[in-house]
């Protein structure tokens, strides 16, 4: 058919001018040109819903921030170097939604920049390299970040850990080997910072990269006190789990009873518009003050300014973090029932929107479902939904649509799983 051609002479073309170290999803690529609330369509006009895309978390195209770019962009653009209002009324927006003593704002273009820029905050505020990360983090694609993301020095492709870094256990209540002892976990902050005092203990307080992991409870209190104890400064990257989407809180941290000394911001922050952002307490920005400029040419430009304001006035003003409690209720409530028929669900976890689904071969043995799982997401966009995969064993169904995404999009979405779970379940068995 004419559309094959067509998506082949893209694929073609694709390969001509891009570097091969770019990934497209799925086995038939999705050519996709347009997408609305928690949908995307295709060329054909065939829409899926979209359960992968956390960036465009207050909806694909919402109208009110395209409108806020738009505005902005047609009046002016510029660095931060000139006086403008909407940076600082920006940053006290955002700054408001932190506990003290979070206050401090700096901008980037992505949440690699942010976590770069903490990092070197770090750094230069205790005046020590290691930097203590969980096992399989990922934390962006710089060269600074990928020296700390296990999730790519421990692949193919990567060198393994170097020396400013220290990997911490992943504190991962259902395959870990202290379960849900979370405090237990953390012994090993103490460890690795009586080794080698380190400058930051980094965490996400979701894991995403490595499999929709929450720490266990107590874990992240722990590490924090231990961290802290030898002088290191903790760091909470929310560029996944940030922005209200755990339902429950704003930011994830919350959740664990902990307050960082830096935070890091990006992907939902401009609702796929580039931006990024640290935010920090006024002790730690006084002490990155070494007299060295921090010059950033598109970080904090007033365009981008424009769509993150947009973003935080429609998630107050559409209730968003109130409807991902709801939503994701509903949705981890359905997950769980589809796990009375379908054994292939070894666990389902999260907060919010922001779920993972375990597939495994044996509930017993916990042994992934790798394959299965694979198999689960191309049915699953045959069927008109679109699920992503990650975690050591490629065998989590993650699950982290835009915040729009509806009680009957979410119905949708469990039917289909429940269609292709069985599929699945009777090609295995
Ligand atoms: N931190 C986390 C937890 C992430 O998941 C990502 C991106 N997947 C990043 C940082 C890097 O963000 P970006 O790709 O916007 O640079």
């Amino acid at each position: 058919p004419a559309r094959d051609r067509s998506k082949q002479e893209l694929a073609r073309r694709r390969r001509a001018n891009l570097a091969p170290a770019l990934s497209l999803s799925y086995a038939d690529p999705l050519h996709i040109v347009a997408g609305d609330g928690a949908y995307l369509v295709d060329a054909d006009g065939r829409r899926y819903l979209d359960l992968v895309n956390n960036v465009a978390h207050v909806g694909h195209g919402h109208p009110r921030v395209v409108s806020a770019l738009a505005a902005q962009a047609e009046l002016l653009n510029t660095n931060t170097r000139y006086l403008h209002g909407t940076i600082i009324e920006y940053a006290r927006r955002l700054a408001a939604t932190f506990p003290d003593p979070l206050s401090v704002v700096m901008l980037t273009n992505s949440g690699s920049e942010a976590n770069d820029l903490a990092l070197r905050m770090a750094r230069t505020a205790t005046g020590r390299e290691h930097v203590l990360v969980l096992d399989w983090a990922y934390h962006g694609n710089l060269g600074s970040l990928v020296e700390v993301s296990p999730y790519k020095f421990n692949r193919a492709g990567g060198d393994g850990p170097g020396p400013r870094v220290r990997v911490c256990e992943l504190p991962d209540p259902y395959r870990g080997r202290y379960g849900a002892d979370g405090p237990r976990y953390a012994a090993d902050v103490a460890t690795h910072c009586a080794d080698a005092p380190p400058a930051a203990f980094l965490h996400e307080s979701i894991l995403g990269c490595a499999g929709q992991i929450e720490p266990a409870p107590g874990h992240l209190a722990a590490a924090y006190a231990a961290a802290r104890e030898a002088g290191a400064l903790c760091i909470a990257d929310e560029v996944q789990c940030g922005f209200g989407r755990v339902g429950s809180h704003m930011w994830a941290f919350e959740a664990h009873g902990v307050i960082p000394d830096i935070v890091t911001l990006g992907k939902p922050i401009g609702n796929g518009h580039p931006l990024g952002a640290v935010v920090t307490t006024p002790a730690v920005a006084r002490a990155f003050q070494t007299g060295m400029e921090y010059f950033n040419t598109y970080g904090g430009n007033p365009v981008s300014c424009a769509a993150g304001l947009a973003v935080l006035d429609v998630l107050r003003d559409e209730r968003l973090m109130a409807h991902a409690a709801e939503v994701g209720t509903c949705l981890a409530a359905g997950l769980t029932e589809l796990a009375t028929r379908h054994s292939i669900i070894g666990d389902v976890r999260g907060r919010g929107l922001f779920l993972g689904v375990d597939l495994v071969e044996d509930r017993a043995t916990k042994r992934p479902a790798t394959e299965a799982a694979a198999r689960v997401v191309e049915l699953a966009r045959e069927g008109g939904v679109l699920l992503s995969l990650d975690g050591p064993h490629g065998n989590v169904l993650k699950i982290k649509p835009p915040m729009v995404l509806t009680r009957a999009d979410a119905e949708t979405a469990l039917a289909t799983l429940d269609r292709v779970l069985a599929m699945v379940g009777d090609v295995t068995t």
